[in-house]
């Protein structure tokens, strides 16, 4: 099977879903972006996860195009699934680094049992990916990867986003 996509526009942190995936950065203790927002309106229990799993699993962070999960804290949804985005251009800035952060999150959804995932578009806002192009590989990469997840929902901040993924859908 692999899952149905939706898109909706619009901010990750308010929507409802078993999972809901961020764009985190390697040291797993936070950021700007998409990273700011889920940990502050999901509450410290989600950084006090993400010390836990650094101390426990990677000391040395967590390494591009792989995928964690924590608690989601006060969001709506039983959990955050943190994935590394490559940086559009940078040494490792390999496109199938940013399917990888995809496929790995949906490992992870598959393994903690969650049906529905809200991915925000990864990489393409401080990490520079070019949306049109982080569109496809999103999109590309959902509908070939199986899954047991049923919805995959790209939540998108903005038109410009929004609109990428919509041509994707076709
Ligand atoms: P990265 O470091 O992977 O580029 P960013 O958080 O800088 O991550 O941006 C990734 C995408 O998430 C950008 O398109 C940005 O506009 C979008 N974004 C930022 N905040 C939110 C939010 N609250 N909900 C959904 N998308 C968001």
């Amino acid at each position: 099977m692999t899952a149905t996509i939706t898109l909706v526009r619009g901010d990750i942190t308010r929507q409802s879903a078993d999972a809901i995936v961020n764009a985190a950065n390697s040291s797993l203790l936070g950021g700007g972006g998409v990273d700011g927002a889920i940990h502050r309106r999901g509450g410290p229990a989600i950084l006090e996860d993400c010390r836990r799993l650094r101390a426990s699993h990677h000391g040395k962070g967590l390494p591009t195009g792989r995928a964690v999960a924590t608690t989601a804290g006060d969001l709506d949804a039983r959990w955050v699934i943190h994935t590394v985005g490559p940086v559009h251009g940078a040494p490792g800035g390999d496109p199938e680094l940013l399917a990888s952060c995809y496929r790995e999150s949906l490992r992870v959804a598959d393994e903690l049992g969650a049906r529905t995932v809200a991915f925000p578009a990864i990489s393409t806002g401080v990490y520079r990916w070019p949306m049109d192009d982080a569109a496809r590989i999103a999109v590309e990469t959902v509908r070939s990867t199986p899954t047991a997840v049923e919805e995959v929902r790209f939540v998108l901040l903005d038109d410009r986003a929004y609109e990428a993924f919509a041509r994707q859908l076709g």
